[in-house]
């Protein structure tokens, strides 16, 4: 008999589906990771290199800067050569929208607040993406609303950044264009979790999901995650973009995880450490840190648990696809329930990625530890 799916706190909200290349986004289609690239979208090799980066941590979808026309002339070559769909972020110049449209761009996004004589443009560049089959993000953010709103409201509130982004949905409806997700972006949490909630009561379109300028990685994880975790919870959300003050790779290392502990994509490693604490008889955070790096790049689905006593240790590493349960500076090595065997506390590292290698490959998964502990 097949396993049931593991279970999820909510039904998914019905949307329509787009397309943004070749990853459907609403609809039943999983929820996609997305992030941005950071290099100068003019240096080519810099941002293929980037994006070949951010395909290879899951990634399935990246968006690139077109603040000019040098960017927007390369744009062809980038989203030829990019394993994961290209999509082009325009402000200020509709006319950017077009080349992006022309140069094979699998999406765009385009922002309403900050495109000059947008809303006349709208019929031209439903046809030219319509044409190309191509999708469009309007793209709302706290930090660049429409004035008209802003002098309406007179902050970005979550009322404010729905009308806005309902408003340009409108004008791409009455020319019969709805290949579209929308983003309502605020740096708030609070704001943005409301803002998408009043959205989502409103209409059907696939929503992207963002804390824009959520910060340092530290504060922009926990924000992202607390946002993205109150939405997906209510089944609200197509797509994600973790927006760190880091490398993007990490956005996609949190954007991930998110969705995994969510069983909204299935989970690969799964790393099951205690806090330590004065009970503990080895130096937990180090093992855990080493059995987590130890395991990088794996793609199994294995729980590793990594306890530092006997309290809490047997039961959780026998619970665990393989563990450790450490005392008295050995290590019980547990697979599938069983105590293997004991090894000395310098083995316990190098005894559990041998046997997360053995166990990955007896189910057939790709992807090795990318890290060999000697
Ligand atoms: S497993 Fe042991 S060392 Fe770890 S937190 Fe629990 S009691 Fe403390």
């Amino acid at each position: 008999m097949p396993a049931s799916p593991p279970p999820v706190l909510a039904p998914r909200r019905k949307t329509r589906q787009i397309r943004v290349g070749k990853v459907a986004v609403g609809g039943d289609a999983p929820i996609s990771v997305q992030s941005m690239c950071t290099t100068k979208t003019t240096d080519i090799n810099a941002t293929l290199q980037q994006i070949a980066e951010l395909t290879a941590s899951g990634c399935d979808i990246v968006r690139v800067a077109v603040p000019s026309q040098d960017d927007a002339d390369v744009l062809h070559i980038i989203a030829k050569k990019s394993q994961i769909p290209v999509i082009a972020d325009i402000h200020f110049q509709p006319r950017y929208v077009f080349a992006a449209i022309e140069a094979g761009c699998a999406a765009v996004r385009v922002n309403p607040g900050n495109i000059k004589q947008f809303d006349d443009r709208v019929a031209d560049i439903a046809k030219a993406a319509s044409e190309a089959g191509i999708s469009i993000r309007i793209g709302v953010n706290a930090g660049s609303l429409d004035k008209r709103l802003l002098a309406k409201y007179g902050s970005p509130t979550p009322e404010a950044l729905v009308e806005s982004a309902l408003w340009e949905a409108s004008l791409f409806e009455d020319v019969g264009f709805h290949d579209f997700k929308i983003s309502v972006k605020h740096n708030d949490p609070v704001v943005m979790v409301r803002a998408y909630e009043l959205l989502a009561e409103k209409c059907d379109y696939p929503l992207h999901l963002g804390v824009t300028e959520a910060g340092p990685a530290f504060q922009g994880t926990i924000k992202s995650s607390v946002a993205f975790g109150a939405l997906l919870s209510q089944g609200i959300g197509d797509t994600i973009r973790v927006s760190l003050s880091a490398p993007p790779v990490e956005e996609v290392k949190v954007g991930t995880k998110i969705l995994e502990s969510l069983n909204l994509r299935p989970r690969k490693l799964d790393i099951v450490s205690c806090p330590s604490c004065g009970r503990a008889q080895v130096d937990v955070f180090t093992l855990a840190e080493e059995v987590t790096k130890g395991l990088e790049g794996l793609q199994a689905p294995l729980r590793v648990a990594v306890m530092g006593c006997v309290v809490n240790g047997p039961g959780e590493a026998r619970e665990a696809d393989l563990g450790v349960a450490s005392g008295n500076g050995k290590g019980q090595i547990f697979v599938k329930g069983e105590v293997i065997k004991t090894v000395p506390e310098a083995e316990i590292v190098e005894t559990l990625v041998h046997e997360a290698r053995r166990i990955a490959a007896e189910m057939g998964e790709i992807g090795e530890p990318q890290v060999s502990v000697s």
